[in-house]
């Protein structure tokens, strides 16, 4: 799964012993971005805004800008990193617990939408656009319950308002001619397939069409679908459907309607690769281990997941000790049992001064990790453009 521009690439990081590194193929991610894009070019067809949180760097998010519509962001921190790094990209800014300084900036950084995730939200949003003088157009988000158990993960818990908690929005909203209600989010899963993805959009949408029709909502109207487009590690060469998913959801469309996704992991994670070296193996109870460079609180990704993540073995000059046709566990530096990449893997040949080239590292993988546990070096940074 490795690229042919991350090799080389890696192979020079260790002769210059600048591992472990992140090696982001730059060319790769304006590829699969390009083909998302098209596959949702049909009329109807959602816009998509990146969710920044995947991965926020500022190449990757340059990159990306030729092919999403707007951006994401989830902080106050991620809105002024994205503005500085973005300054004319769409912005929109959703997540619990947004402070009222987070508000205000979000007001003076130029914000498009606000994704409010509750009344008390709404009210200090109103008080605030007042008192600034600026109007601000807003989604509502909600939090449908429906069987949702077969699904990665679902974003139980305080994200968004339960139907009878969006009733007590609209007298705000009445007394509030600051705060423009243009429609619904909802982000309530993630993992989903192209089928099960446009089966919730669907929902959502009958849902959200209902809700505003009552509260007597006229004007254009806007939804936005959410992100958690299913990423397999266990199939480092599969992907989420896009076409079959842009065309289902194009169908939904209603004229007059603007429908959005805002999906991070389906769009940054196959671009990036976590390279390191094999420092050691060996034989502990029965079980060969591949101790590596690095750990997981460079790419804390397998253990939040509880996968094996997918490795390529690029092998080096090595005549360290080595195994052959044996199952190994690649681990990390730290002093702890949790520090595994992948558990009793069916491996050729390992050795020591092998590389190891982690493929879907490009999102949720550094920016998520403890970075000083144990205060090993921080990893090499490399975005490479063809
Ligand atoms: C995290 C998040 C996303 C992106 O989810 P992915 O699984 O990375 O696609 C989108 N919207 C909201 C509200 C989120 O919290």
């Amino acid at each position: 799964m490795i690229t042919r521009l991350v090799e080389d690439h890696a192979r020079t990081l260790a002769a210059d012993a600048h591992l472990p590194a992140f090696v982001y193929d730059l060319a790769a991610l304006r590829d699969h971005a390009a083909e998302v894009k098209a596959a949702l070019s049909a009329p109807g067809a959602p816009e998509i805004f990146y969710a920044a949180k995947a991965n926020p760097d500022v190449p990757i998010l340059r990159a990306l800008a030729l092919y999403v519509d707007g951006i994401e962001v989830a902080s106050g921190g991620e809105l002024a990193h994205v503005r500085e790094a973005l300054p004319d990209a769409r912005l929109a800014f959703g997540g619990p617990g947004k402070t009222d300084d987070e508000l205000e900036l979000a007001l003076n950084l130029g914000v498009e939408r606000i994704h409010v995730e509750s009344p008390y939200e709404l009210s200090r949003l109103a008080r605030i656009a007042e008192a600034a003088g600026r109007e601000i157009d807003i989604l509502l988000r909600v939090n449908l319950a429906s069987d949702r158990s077969s699904v990665v993960l679902a974003m139980s818990g305080p994200f968004g308002m339960d139907p009878e908690l969006m009733d007590t929005c609209t007298d705000t909203l009445t007394a509030s001619p600051h705060v423009r209600l243009r429609g619904i989010h909802a982000h309530l899963a993630s993992g989903l397939d192209a089928t099960a993805m446009a089966a919730q959009s669907a929902e959502i949408l009958a849902w959200g069409r209902a809700w505003l029709d009552r509260i007597g909502h006229t004007g254009p109207r806007e939804f936005n679908l959410g992100g958690g487009m299913a990423v397999d590690y266990s199939t480092p060469g599969t992907r989420f459907d896009w076409k079959q998913y842009g065309a289902e959801v194009a169908a939904l469309a209603e004229p007059g309607e603007t429908l959005r996704i805002e999906p991070g992991r389906s769009i940054s994670v196959y671009a990036g690769w976590y390279v390191t070296e094999v420092l050691d193996v060996k034989k502990a109870h029965g079980q060969w281990y591949a101790v590596l460079r690095g750990g997981t609180m460079h790419i804390r990704t397998p253990v939040t997941k509880q996968h094996n993540h997918p490795f390529d073995v690029l092998t080096g000059n090595s005549d360290g000790p080595t195994v052959a046709d044996e199952p190994v566990t690649l681990v990390g530096q730290l002093c702890t049992p949790k520090d595994v990449f992948a558990r009793e893997v069916p491996t050729d040949r390992i050795a020591v001064g092998d590389l190891v080239a982690f493929s879907m590292a490009g999102a949720y993988a550094w920016n998520i990790s403890h970075h000083d546990f144990l205060m090993h070096p921080k990893p090499h940074f490399r975005y490479l453009d063809a």
